[in-house]
């Protein structure tokens, strides 16, 4: 029997073997502070202690996809759908304007519509004319042709988030309907396409989902360094009561396991990459009130304020007991600041926050600050 690996030794390791990540992955709550200090040092050392904003919006809960673990996958009913103005979009980059947030996230389900395709380039050119170009923009509109990708990246957006869920191709089947709609090929594709027409890439996992195992979230680090991936957005799995994923959820860790399993990722994650952008999750929050500010202190350096209206809001619950969908996006702000504080960060304001590493690869492409 092999003896028990020193965890302290392999911390000082420059990269980790797949075995030993599933090692650090396995560790218990003594030893994981360990590879929190690790990763908390390697943030102050790269990226520092800035968190950089990003206001979220969540323009549409209109999706074809029927994802098997997502609360707004069209086979739910028993949602209002519903589609912002453009006016509404507009007055949530003011507020970015106003507060000097210095990015915004739109995000919505997947349509891939001419309509759709058009009316999210017209507010891409919309939010870019109104704030001078001083907004950084970041879609999550799921998988589009490479020509609707390059019209957007044309439009303005820089910055693109597509999650995978999870690197292991057999899982994804388990996770989505099983037809040529819902492809892990295509997805892959997606991510490639992004990254070939400029983007800065953005993906990301659930953690704890049912059938995983350590292994495959091991794999799935090394999925996003071989990726060479500029962001990423994961947090753990939350089950929702009206998808067909919610039958599992006996198969479950406790929820306060996720979270930490989540925050073990998130560490190992920024001492595997550690330029990367890194965004504290409300998924996070969820399960644990100060769950963001616990992933900030350990490495995640980008956070997320819902600007999303908030008669809207409960109307996006991709997952149940998702935090602040009663607060409106001023309440958000005042608090941010405390606890950024809390977690020894500092916001950065009015920068757009582009990842490090997006500007050392190779892209054939100037950076978006050239454009
Ligand atoms: S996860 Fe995304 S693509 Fe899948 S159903 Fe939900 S919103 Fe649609």
């Amino acid at each position: 029997m092999n003896p028990k690996p020193n965890i302290q030794n392999l911390l000082e390791k420059e990269s980790f073997s797949h075995d030993e990540l599933v090692t650090l992955l396995s560790v218990d709550k003594a030893e994981q502070e360990l590879i929190f200090e690790k990763a908390s040092q390697v943030k102050q050392n790269t990226v520092g202690n800035k968190v950089y904003l990003r206001g979220l919006v969540e323009y549409s809960n209109i999706c074809t996809k029927n994802c098997l673990y997502c609360g707004v996958r069209s086979g739910n009913k028993n949602i209002r759908r519903y589609r912002l103005t453009e006016n509404e979009v507009l007055e949530a980059a003011q507020f970015v304007l106003d507060h000097h947030f210095g990015s915004m996230v739109i995000q919505g389900g997947e349509l891939s519509s001419t309509q759709n395709t058009r009316r999210i380039g017209q507010l891409v050119t919309k939010i870019k004319q109104l704030s001078q170009g001083k907004i950084g923009i970041t879609l999550s509109m799921g998988e589009q042709s490479r020509e609707t990708y390059r019209y957007w990246f044309e439009c303005g957006a820089h910055r693109y988030l597509l999650r995978i869920e999870t690197s292991n191709p057999d899982l994804y089947k388990k996770i989505h309907p099983m037809d040529t709609f819902h492809s892990f090929e295509k997805r892959l594709q997606a991510l490639d396409d992004l990254r070939n027409e400029g983007f800065q890439v953005g993906t990301g996992v659930m953690i704890g989902l049912p059938f995983q195992t350590n292994d495959d979230l091991a794999n799935d680090l090394e999925f996003f360094k071989n990726f060479d991936i500029d962001m990423i957005g994961m947090g753990p799995y939350i089950e929702h009561k009206n998808t067909p994923l919610y039958q599992y959820k006996d198969l479950l860790l406790p929820p306060l396991d996720r979270f930490y399993l989540s925050l073990k990722m998130l560490a190992l994650l920024r001492i595997t990459m550690p330029d990367i952008n890194i965004a504290a999750t409300t998924a996070l929050q969820s399960i644990d009130k100060l769950g963001r500010e616990k992933a900030i202190k350990i490495g995640a350096n980008v956070i997320m304020p819902n600007i999303t209206p908030g008669r809207y809001r409960d109307d996006y619950l991709l997952y149940q007991n998702k935090p602040c969908t009663d607060e409106n996006a001023d309440d958000c702000k005042t608090c941010l600041e405390a606890r950024i504080a809390l977690a020894e960060n500092e916001i950065a304001y009015g920068e757009w926050g582009d990842s490090k590493h997006y500007g050392t690869r190779d892209k054939g492409q100037g950076t978006s600050e050239d454009r």
